[in-house]
């Protein structure tokens, strides 16, 4: 199903993935019921790399300063992401379920982001170790799109297969990363998910306090 773009301001509650190409996975939300695409716009997606801290400050603010000026190019460089993302929802999700073979489209895909990234960045030396630059000079509006190529394929070789999940939530499907310490995190988030999905059996209890296999069932039925 396509998802229906749809204005979202961003905040960090949103971005629950644990990595930045999970939370990219993620601007697309309620992907089990009704997907709608937070990413309405080329501005949209520079306030989400924003949020995630995960971008050159400075590119951002050089890009957010020329936004609007060339609404064509704009988006074709945001059809760009959402290409990359939709290709790495359809891998992520894959990889979780251990469905074979990979889907060859989406491989496909990320393979292209990728090799364009590369071709535009600088190998760089941060002490003694080597690593891809993107900058605005050969990236221009693509900046956003090449480090999330460059992170996607990070992800994806050192790929954590026992720690990735999709939320179950009834209006979710987000992916996120699960670093807790039992490695046994359900939900997205407690707050929304998990909380709603407590709000449920909450209600379900009450209405069938009689059950005694229930053990919240009160004897006095309240
Ligand atoms: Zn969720």
């Amino acid at each position: 199903m396509t998802a229906v773009p749809q204005a979202h301001t961003f905040r960090p509650r949103d971005l629950v993935g644990g990595h930045v190409v999970l939370d990219l996975v993620n601007t697309v939300t309620a992907r089990n019921a009704e997907p709608a695409d937070w990413l309405d716009g080329y501005p949209r997606l520079l306030e989400w790399a924003a949020l995630t801290g995960r971008f050159s400050p400075a590119a951002l603010t050089e890009l957010a300063a020329t936004a609007g000026a060339d609404p064509g190019t704009e988006a074709r460089a945001l059809d760009r992401v959402r290409e990359l993302r939709e290709a790495l929802h359809a891998l992520v999700t894959a990889l979780v379920h251990d469905d074979t073979p990979a889907p060859a489209v989406a491989v496909g895909r990320v393979e292209k982001q990728w090799k364009q990234a590369v071709a535009r960045s600088r190998l760089v030396l941060d002490g003694n170790i080597p690593r891809l630059d993107i900058g605005l000079d050969a990236s221009g509006l693509d900046y956003p799109a090449h480090v999330l190529a460059l992170e996607a394929l990070e992800l994806l070789r050192s790929w954590p297969a026992d720690r990735v999940r999709v939320c179950p939530g009834g209006r979710c499907g987000w992916v996120f990363l699960d670093s807790s310490r039992g490695g046994r995190r359900r939900w997205c988030s407690m707050a929304t998910c998990g909380n709603s999905a407590k709000g449920r059996t909450h209600y379900r209890r009450k209405q069938r306090p009689e059950d005694p296999r229930d053990p919240a069932a009160s004897p006095t039925g309240t």
